[in-house]
């Protein structure tokens, strides 16, 4: 039952199940002194009047206690038999439980209720279990809980939980045993205690998956790479003669340091970090060139169809002036056409390649591959990172880009195996896109005002939410959004195209295109176009049921316009109620356009897997530790993992925490990571 319900299989885990909050059952209050702010409290008095009410569902128990400054009602629904048996009128008793007010009375119903025979009975500080429905009407209530852990902790020994910290460490950083940690935790007898147990165990939480990361990266450091050891005439002759612009400040150093990477002979793992519209791609071409030119191929792989088709239109349009060939393989590239492109890398005529998932699949061999670039990184698994190493003898280097900002906490646990490059400046001439929210009554001056947009030769996304939980309502109104915008736009004079999901690979690359060529003025669309749709003539964004987006997806889709010179607007279409969140969300994307500091607010707000998907990864799942309330303890054990890894590279002078760190690596996906 415990298995099934709560993953609890051993007495360990029993150990590991953490309340959750306490009860301070320390103090006795006056019945006189309730007030209507009491929730919780504990009394102690006499108990009378015990009387059976009601019939069949509001069948219940009733009593008084009283004390010498009031009375107040107890009440049983459930457990009648047990009360009546238990129970004594005219004994004391010490009650506690959460007061309600009902027809001007006070009352508790099913309250915790025990013998008051002396001070001794009062409990004091309570623990409080995460327990569910099925169990506690089972009869496994918090309070059987609390009392199995208590019985656990009378026969194991110090000696049962050992240290797996070093002492110095310990020492260093103030932390209390592992023993007293757990059992403060558990059974606090202090306030004080209770923070220091909280403390230490977030601390090894934390320094675990530093240390994890470390070796990750340690390993990297040692993983033999190719070395690209010049600079030749398909990076030059781009850089000279083909570049449509000059390159930013920021691109000149990233590119610098990707040089710097691919010339050691180890393997490259960089995390390219840009907001939106911060032109990583170009950055990602010339890494491309810089394999070519030392005789490498190279591929770049985006999460969606549609990006991937961008990608490969954008940059085989910049290679054909140089005779580059480069193609495009998804899941839609189908018979003929795939055989011949993947003959094609296989013998290492096609040097260059843009696709998605299909990429990795085992049917798709290169003859020379040195370098994969990853663009929107979050949607792919670490396992998938894995299996690119696999493409050549050793594995290519990794470039993974990411337009969404990673808060610098995050960027520790999640990406600290990889070395960051940051690119903090967006290419000139961009002007501040203008966010605005407008509720749906307005709906009529929005709409001419992006019609008046058009006319100037712009065009316009228009964005529907669509959730998995409610798909179906939700292609009913982005279908009847479509309608109504056909309606505002007169249909023979202004084009608009619409994509989603349901519709077949090669149809929703059609309407796209439609839109990327300036054919259709209007995009209709759910959140396929959230990632790296580049349209720099779109000048408008506005985003249905705003509401209903999170920060970040609202940032990223803003991200689509402001690509070009012109002024751009982001407009936030709302119902006219919201709730506090989605009001807060509204305020912040009104009020600034950093990126991160959007992506800090959306980690603050809604926590790391929500945000990023890796609820399921395992490598952010921690009991205690909140990568953004802990920011501080992150620090101190990212230092001392790298400190101890320094001078115990193999762990080998510290085998309880190798124990620790292979016992995670077997109950996440760390283990295929490496
Ligand atoms: P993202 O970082 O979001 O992937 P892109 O690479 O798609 O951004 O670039 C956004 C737009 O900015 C593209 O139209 C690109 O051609 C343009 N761009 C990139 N770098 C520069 C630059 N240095 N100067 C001017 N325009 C640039
Ligand atoms: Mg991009």
């Amino acid at each position: 039952m415990l298995r099934t319900e709560l993953e609890i299989v051993t007495f360990e885990d029993l150990l590991y199940h953490y309340p959750y909050r306490y009860f301070d059952r320390t103090q006795i209050l006056k019945i006189g002194a309730i007030n209507p702010q009491t929730e919780f409290a504990q009394f102690a008095g006499k108990l009378i009047n015990m009387a059976e009410e009601g019939d069949g569902r509001k069948h219940r128990l009733v009593a008084t206690l009283f004390d010498e400054t009031g009375r107040i009602e107890l009440i049983w629904f459930q457990g009648i038999n047990w009360a009546k048996k238990n129970l004594r009128e005219g004994d004391r008793y010490i009650v506690f439980g959460k007061v309600a007010q009902f027809n001007g009375y006070y009352n508790i119903s099913h309250p915790e209720i025990e013998p008051f025979t002396s001070e001794a009975s009062i409990p004091g500080i309570q623990p409080v279990y995460s327990t569910t429905e099925k169990l506690r009407l089972k009869g496994v209530t918090n309070r059987s809980f609390a009392k199995i852990t208590q019985s656990l902790f009378e026969k194991i020994k110090l000696h049962d939980i050992p240290e797996i910290l070093p002492s110095a460490i310990i020492t260093e950083h103030k932390l209390c045993s592992r023993y007293y940690a757990i059992l403060w935790l558990h059974f606090p007898d202090s306030v004080q205690h209770e923070e220091m147990a909280r403390r230490r165990m977030k601390w090894e939480e934390l320094f675990l998956s530093q240390l994890m990361i470390g070796r990750l990266r340690l390993q990297h450091t040692i993983q033999q790479g190719w070395r690209f050891e010049r600079v030749g005439d398909f990076f030059n002759n781009f850089f000279r003669s083909h570049l449509p612009f000059e390159l930013t400040n920021a691109q000149k150093r990233v590119l610098r340091e990707i040089r710097q990477d691919t010339a050691t002979g180890r393997q490259m793992n960089r995390l390219l970090q840009g907001d939106v519209g911060s032109g990583k791609t170009i950055v990602a071409l010339m890494s491309m060139l810089l394999a070519l030119d030392n005789g490498f191929q190279a591929c770049i792989m985006a999460p969606t169809e549609i990006l991937a088709q961008q990608h490969y239109i954008g940059l085989s349009g910049l290679l054909e002036e140089m005779g580059i060939p480069m193609k495009l393989l998804t899941g839609s590239v189908k018979g003929k056409e795939r055989k011949a492109v993947l003959a094609a890398l296989a013998d290492g005529s096609l040097p260059f390649v843009a696709g998605t998932h299909a990429l990795i699949e085992d049917t798709v061999e290169f003859q020379n591959l040195g370098l994969a670039v990853i663009d929107e990184q979050h949607r792919f698994g670490v396992g998938q990172r894995a299996r690119l190493w696999k493409k050549n003898e050793f594995p290519p280097h990794v470039l993974v880009m990411t337009a969404t900002p990673i808060p610098r906490t995050l960027a520790m646990t999640m990406y600290g195996d990889l070395d960051v490059s940051v690119i903090d400046e967006l290419p000139p001439g961009r002007q501040e896109i203008k966010t605005v929210h407008r509720k749906d009554v307005t709906r009529a001056s929005v709409m001419e005002f992006i019609r008046k947009e058009v006319d100037k030769g712009r065009q316009a996304y228009i964005v529907y939410p669509l959730i998995e939980e409610s798909e179906k309502l939700d292609y009913e109104s982005l279908m009847a959004g479509y309608e109504q915008v056909k309606v505002w736009f007169n249909e023979n004079k202004y084009h608009i195209a619409m994509v989603h999901g349901r519709q077949e690979a090669g149809e929703k690359a059609r309407n796209m295109q439609r839109f990327v060529k300036g054919e259709a003025q209007v995009l209709v669309a759910t959140t396929v176009i959230e990632v790296g749709v580049n349209v720099p003539n779109a000048s408008v964004m506005l985003i249905e049921s705003a509401e209903r987006f999170g920060l970040s997806q609202m940032h990223q889709l803003r991200g689509r316009v402001g690509r070009g010179a012109e002024q751009s607007y982001c407009i936030l279409m709302t119902g006219s109620k919201l709730n506090d969140e989605s009001f807060k969300r509204i305020k912040i994307m009104v009020s600034t356009t950093d990126g991160f500091k959007i992506a800090e607010e959306d980690l603050a707000m809604r926590g790391p897997g929500e945000m990023y998907g890796t609820k399921q990864s395992g490598t952010l799942k921690f009991k205690l530790a909140d990568i953004v309330a802990d920011a501080d303890i992150l620090e101190e054990t990212r230092d001392a993992a790298i400190k101890l890894l320094a001078s115990d590279p193999g762990l080998s002078m510290h085998h309880p925490l190798r124990y620790m760190l292979g016992r995670q690596a077997n109950q996440s996906h760390w283990g295929k990571i490496s």
